[in-house]
């Protein structure tokens, strides 16, 4: 059964094809497991190819043939396979995680995101995520320029003890990143995220004094060649087509040696557990990027995923634990 939702955003989210105000999607039903279906602008399929692939899933006579039906639609087939492992997971009365994999870890670390503002704002709101329990802060920049970024990372850097880590979301050139990556070796931050343009994975050659994540790059090129250049990959379930494929992505990675990040494309309350369960499943998974259930004013369901002390504790299961009221 398929179930469709709207839920208005916190504040409004730019994306690659405009701005939105609400995250619509859907619920999908099937044998006791339930997936959700959030396309985002940019990084899926859009809404009326989901909901198309979604109602010949629906259909379809078995598991494998519903998946079939959702090939070349990554938040249909995110829904899908999600619905389908946690049928399986409640059938044997274990959570997602333990599902997903062996020895699955209690709680996954996670990073505040501090976002464009001034020297001062930015290091006051390093010091309040700081205080509120997080070790680690990513600090969105690309918005004004470069030196002025570089300045807020070091007042961030002297504000609390703790690890930072920027996202440029591609607005810099490659010179322009080449010319502050001493600076930001001296801030000691993590890594750079997405610096450059996500269509060109040139230009990464020459950056050695910061370690480089890469995001948007994934939605231009295969996994292999990210991973050539990155030395962090950034993973979305819903863009990759589910927790399952997000996993496997994530198991490439370490092989090349580029370690796995996990976020989400700001997803309701079922897709947020499962990629909880899924980052606990990899061993020793490095700070993650799912602590965004505030950038949504409804959801699904009580979230299942609060932050404490910079840490979200995997929701109990079976499967990914969320129940959602029929009516909601
Ligand atoms: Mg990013």
């Amino acid at each position: 059964m398929i179930r469709p939702f709207s839920l208005d955003l916190s504040r409004p989210l730019s994306t690659a094809s405009g701005t939105i105000d609400a995250r619509t999607g859907f619920l999908f039903d099937r044998e006791g497991g339930l997936g959700e279906s959030t396309p985002l602008p940019g990084w899926t399929e859009p809404h009326g190819a989901c909901g198309e692939a979604l109602r010949e899933a629906a259909d379809a006579a078995d598991w494998d043939a519903a998946l079939a039906a959702c090939e070349g639609t990554p938040a249909a087939r995110h829904g899908v396979s999600l619905a389908r492992l946690d049928a399986s997971a409640r059938r044997t009365d274990r959570s997602l995680a333990r599902e997903l994999g062996d020895d699955p870890a209690d709680a996954v670390p996670v990073n505040a995101t501090v976002g464009d503002g001034s020297v001062e704002a930015t290091g006051d709101a390093v010091a309040d995520a700081a205080d509120a329990g997080f070790e680690t802060v990513k600090v969105k920049v690309g918005a004004r320029p470069v030196e002025e970024d570089v300045a807020r990372l070091r007042a961030a850097s002297e504000a609390a003890d703790v690890t930072l880590r920027a996202d440029a979301n591609g607005a810099w050139s490659a010179k322009q990143t080449r010319r502050i990556a001493d600076d930001l070796a001296e801030i000691d931050l993590e890594y750079l995220e997405q610096p450059i343009s996500a269509s060109t994975l040139d230009g990464y050659r020459g950056i050695d004094a910061v370690d480089v994540a890469l995001d948007e790059a994934l939605v231009h090129h295969d996994l292999d060649a990210v991973l050539d250049v990155a030395d962090y990959v950034v993973l979305k379930p819903m863009a990759l087509g589910g927790v399952d494929r997000a996993r496997e992505a994530a198991v490439r990675a370490r092989d090349a040696g580029v370690e796995p990040v996990f976020t989400t494309t700001i997803d309701a309350a079922v897709a947020r557990a499962a990629a909880v369960h899924l980052a606990a499943s990899v061993p020793d998974v490095p700070t993650c990027g799912l602590a965004t259930a505030d950038r949504l004013a409804d959801d699904l369901a009580a979230d299942p995923t609060p932050v404490a002390d910079g840490h979200i504790r995997v929701p109990d299961g079976p499967g990914h634990g969320v129940e959602v009221e029929r009516d909601a």
